[in-house]
C-alpha cells in the first residue's frame, strides 16, 4: 500500500461510503467517535480574551452555515470568498461551504481594491462574507463591477444595507444538515498565487487533499491527540487554510488562533499561557522575535514547547541558531507552495536538524532536480550539490488540480508529468535539499508571494505613471521590500510631493500587503527588443551585480 493510501485509512469517509470530504474530516467524526466536547479553535481576542469553540459546537455552526447557504441559494460548485481578519465566522464559513459542496476562498484582509476584484472575478465569488466595517470600506464600492456576487454576508452587530447580517441568518438556520455525497476530486479551496505576467492564478484544490495534510501533520510535527498546536498564518494564504484550519482538525488537535497583529511579547504569551506544544510560523516572524532578543523569549516559560517549524521564505542559519538559544530547541524547516497543497520537503519532527538545509522529500513525494531543455524537456541533474530547478512527479492528493479558467497556464506548469516549482534547490548525497533562489520574478515579502504584474498593473493607473517596473529589493526582517521603478507622464515633475502621491494611490489601490514601500522614478527603464521591461537588470542595479547577457541594454536612468 503506498503513503497516500495509507494516509486514507486514517480518515473516516462519509457515513455509507458516501465518499470524502474534508469538513466531515475535520469535524464531524471526531463528534461521531465521542470527542465532541473537546476545543477545536481556541481564539485569542485582540485583548486577549479567549473563546472556545469545540468540536460539537463547530459541528453545529457550520451545518447552520451549510444551511445559510442553501438558504442563499448556493448550490454545489459555487464559490464562496471571505473577506476578513481571523474571526470564527471566518472558519465556520469555510467548513460549512465545504459541507454544502462550495468551493471556498479566503481573501487576506489587507488587501485593497485591485487584488479583491481581480480574484473575486476570477473565483466568480457568488457569495463573499465579511466584517461590516470591511465592507463599508473595501467592497460597498466594488460591488457593482461584481455582477456575479449576489449575495455577501457581514458579520457584525449593524448590518449594512443590501448584505445579510451572519448573526440572524445562523440564528434563523436549522442545526442539521447532511453532507451531500462528496467525490475525492470534488473541488474544495481556491488559493490565489501570483505569477509573473498576466493576473493571479487561482489554485484549485480538491478533497482527497486531506491525505495529504494528515500525513504530513503526523510525521513533520508529530501531533499528538491532546496537543495545542499554533500555526500563525492568516487564512487569507494557503499556510493559514491547509495548517491553520484542516491539518489540526483531522488530528482532532486544539489550533490556537489569534485574533490580534503580531507583538513579540504578545506571542510568548499566548504559548506560556495556552502551553503551546506545536508552532508552526515563518521565518519573517522568526527574525522579529529574534530581533526582540533572547532575554525576552527566556522570560516567558516556553517549555510547553515540543516542536517549532518555519515555512514560506529561506530560513537564516542564524535564526535557528538563536532559536536554540531562545528556545533551547530547533527550528525545523518546511518547504511547499500554494500549488503543492501541503507540505512537500521537510525535516520531520524525527529527523535533525542540518543547518543551511530545509530537508528531505516527504514520504510519498517523487522529487529531482532539473533543468529545462531549450527543446522543452527536462535534464534531471543526477550528481548531488548542483542548482537545478526542483520538480515533483505528478500525482500527490493535494496537488492542484488547475489554475481556474486557465488550462493553458496549468498545462506550462508541467513537463511530462513532472510539476515545475520554479524554485532553483540543490540536493546533497543524503537527499536534502538546500533553496538557492525563485527562478522567476515574483517577490516574496514576509512570506508572501506578490506578482510584480500585478502591482505594475495598479501603478498604471495613477494619471502621472507612464511605466513601472517592479522587484524585491532585499530585507532583513522580512526578506524583500516592492520596490518600483517608474517613469513619468510628460508634464509631471519627478519631486516628493509625487512620490508620496504615488505611494498612497498604490497603499489604497493595492493595500498594504502588496503595496510597494520604495519609488524611484526614472527616466527610462530598460527594456528588450520587444519593449518589455527588463526586470532582473533592475534587481542587478539594485543589488549592484553584473547581469549575463543583459549588457547592451539600456539601464534606468533615475531622476
Ligand atoms: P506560496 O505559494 O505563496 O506559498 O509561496 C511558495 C514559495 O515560497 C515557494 O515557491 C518558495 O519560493 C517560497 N518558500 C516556501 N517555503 C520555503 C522555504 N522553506 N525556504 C525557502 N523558500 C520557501
Amino acid at each position: 500500500m503506498d503513503v497516500w493510501q495509507e494516509a486514507r485509512r486514517h480518515l473516516d469517509g462519509l457515513p455509507g461510503g458516501q465518499g470524502l470530504n474534508i469538513a466531515y474530516e475535520a469535524v464531524d467524526r471526531h463528534v461521531a467517535r465521542g470527542d465532541g466536547e473537546r476545543v477545536a479553535f481556541r481564539f485569542i481576542k485582540a485583548d486577549t480574551g479567549v473563546h472556545d469553540l469545540t468540536y460539537s459546537e463547530l459541528a453545529r455552526q457550520s451545518n447552520r452555515f451549510a444551511n445559510v447557504l442553501r438558504t442563499l441559494g448556493v448550490a454545489p460548485g459555487d464559490a464562496v470568498f471571505s473577506f476578513a481578519g481571523r474571526i470564527p465566522a471566518l472558519y465556520i464559513a469555510a467548513l460549512g461551504s465545504l459541507k454544502a459542496g462550495a468551493l471556498f476562498s479566503s481573501l487576506f484582509a489587507n488587501f485593497g481594491e485591485e487584488p479583491l476584484r481581480t480574484r473575486l472575478t476570477k473565483g466568480c465569488g457568488r457569495v463573499l462574507v465579511t466584517t461590516a466595517p470591511l465592507y463599508a470600506r473595501r467592497i460597498a464600492a466594488l460591488r457593482s463591477s461584481l455582477p456575479q456576487l449576489t449575495q455577501v454576508v457581514t458579520v457584525g452587530s449593524t448590518v449594512p444595507e443590501e448584505t445579510v447580517g451572519f448573526d440572524g441568518a445562523m440564528a434563523a438556520a436549522e442545526d442539521a444538515f447532511t453532507i451531500p455525497p462528496t467525490d475525492p476530486e470534488d473541488p474544495a479551496f481556491v488559493h490565489f498565487t501570483s505569477g509573473t505576467t498576466g493576473t493571479p492564478k487561482g489554485a484549485l484544490h480538491v478533497h482527497a487533499a486531506a491525505a495529504a495534510h494528515y500525513a504530513t501533520a503526523a510525521s513533520l510535527f508529530d501531533l499528538q491527540p491532546d496537543d495545542i498546536y499554533w500555526c500563525t498564518a492568516d487564512p487569507g494564504w494557503v499556510t493559514g487554510i491547509s495548517y491553520g484550519l484542516v491539518a489540526p482538525l483531522l488530528h482532532g488537535v486544539t489550533a490556537i488562533i489569534d485574533e490580534g497583529e503580531f507583538d513579540p511579547a504578545r506571542w510568548y504569551r499566548i504559548i506560556q499561557e495556552q502551553r503551546v506544544n506545536v508552532l508552526y510560523t515563518a521565518p519573517t516572524a522568526l527574525r522579529m522575535l529574534m530581533k526582540a532578543g533572547a532575554r525576552l523569549a527566556r522570560s516567558f516559560d516556553l517549555s510547553s514547547l515540543r516542536l517549532i517549524a518555519s515555512v514560506g521564505e529561506a530560513l537564516n542559519p542564524e535564526v535557528v541558531r538563536w532559536g536554540r538559544q531562545a528556545f533551547g530547541r530547533d527550528i525545523h524547516d518546511t518547504w511547499w507552495q500554494t500549488e503543492t497543497g501541503a507540505i512537500v520537503i521537510g525535516t520531520a519532527a524525527s529527523q535533525t536538524v542540518v543547518l543551511g538545509t530545509i530537508g528531505c522529500a516527504v514520504p510519498g513525494i517523487e522529487s529531482a532536480i532539473a533543468r529545462r531543455q531549450p527543446d522543452g524537456t527536462l535534464a534531471f541533474v543526477a550528481e548531488p550539490d548542483q542548482v537545478g530547478e526542483l520538480v515533483l512527479k505528478a500525482g500527490w492528493p493535494s496537488m492542484f488540480r488547475g489554475y481556474l479558467g486557465e488550462p493553458h497556464r496549468y498545462a506550462k506548469s508541467f513537463i511530462d508529468d513532472w510539476y515545475l516549482t520554479g524554485d532553483l534547490m540543490c540536493r546533497d548525497s543524503e537527499g536534502r535539499f538546500s533553496f538557492v533562489s525563485r527562478g522567476d520574478e515574483l517577490i516574496k515579502s514576509a512570506g508572501h508571494l506578490i506578482g510584480p504584474f500585478e502591482v505594475e498593473s495598479a501603478l498604471l493607473e495613477h494619471p502621472a505613471v507612464a511605466e513601472a517596473g517592479a522587484i524585491g529589493k532585499p530585507d532583513p526582517l522580512i526578506g524583500e521590500i516592492v520596490k518600483v521603478y517608474v517613469t513619468l507622464k510628460d508634464g509631471f515633475a519627478a519631486d516628493e510631493a509625487l512620490r508620496a502621491d504615488v505611494l498612497g494611490f498604490a497603499r489604497r489601490r493595492l493595500g498594504p500587503a502588496l503595496a510597494p514601500r520604495e519609488i524611484v522614478f526614472c527616466r527610462s527603464l530598460p527594456k528588450t527588443g520587444s519593449g518589455k521591461i527588463v526586470r532582473r537588470l533592475l534587481l542587478a542595479r539594485e543589488l549592484g551585480v553584473p547581469v549575463a547577457g543583459l549588457a547592451d541594454l539600456e539601464a534606468p536612468e533615475q531622476q
